[in-house]
């Protein structure tokens, strides 16, 4: 396993609408190396998330994991490792909730976007098991946030209120307190 470069925004793979991975190539050397390097890059970036187009590769994959004390983002709940592969997703209703994101790829900024709260995932994992979930608060919102990239969409295109942009350390200082809050509440009151 090898820790992967993260492209960062400007990098025109971002903007690409990944494709989608046929059963054979899922099965290949190539790709399953390409999953573990990703869950490596991942982890060592204390990422909740990453999809493929964040090194270089645009194949709708992506990995979505909160371990406990995930120093980026303390207030999400734990989601086990999740690999999904050609994922699909849609809301369940029509419940939004203001989350404050950032993203591997868009060094040192945060921003307010609505994400819906209740959303169903069909995907495939890394064997090529079909999967259907719902998922629902800061883990729905992971999910879209990873989906988004796989269809070259980022965060940063979602936010709706240009003055919630921070660097992290302002978001620390001015804005954690009141969104860790809310944040709390929502798992608490929906789950993940
Ligand atoms: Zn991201």
């Amino acid at each position: 396993m090898a820790v992967l470069e993260i492209v960062t925004v400007g990098d025109p793979v971002l903007r690409e609408r990944a494709r989608e991975l046929s059963a054979d190539e899922l099965r290949s050397d190539e790709v399953q190396r390409l999953i573990d390097d990703m869950i490596e890059t991942k982890r060592a970036a204390h990422g909740a998330g990453i999809a493929a187009n964040q090194v270089g590769r645009a194949l709708r994959v992506a990995v979505v994991e909160v371990e406990p004390g995930n120093p980026r983002y303390p207030y999400k709940p734990i989601v086990p490792l999740t690999v999904i592969v050609n994922p699909e997703i849609e809301p369940v209703d029509d419940e939004l909730f203001a989350v404050n994101e950032g993203c591997l790829s868009v060094p040192d900024l945060r921003g307010d976007v609505d994400r819906h709260v209740n959303v169903r995932v069909r995907y495939l994992d890394r064997d090529g098991e079909p999967h259907e979930e719902v998922r629902r608060g800061l883990t729905a919102g992971t999910f879209q946030h990873e989906v988004d990239h796989l269809d070259g969409a980022l965060f940063l295109d979602r936010v709706r209120d240009p003055s919630t942009f921070s660097t992290w350390e302002q978001f620390d200082r001015h804005r954690r307190a009141e969104f860790e809050q809310r944040a709390r509440a929502l798992v608490e009151r929906v789950g993940s």
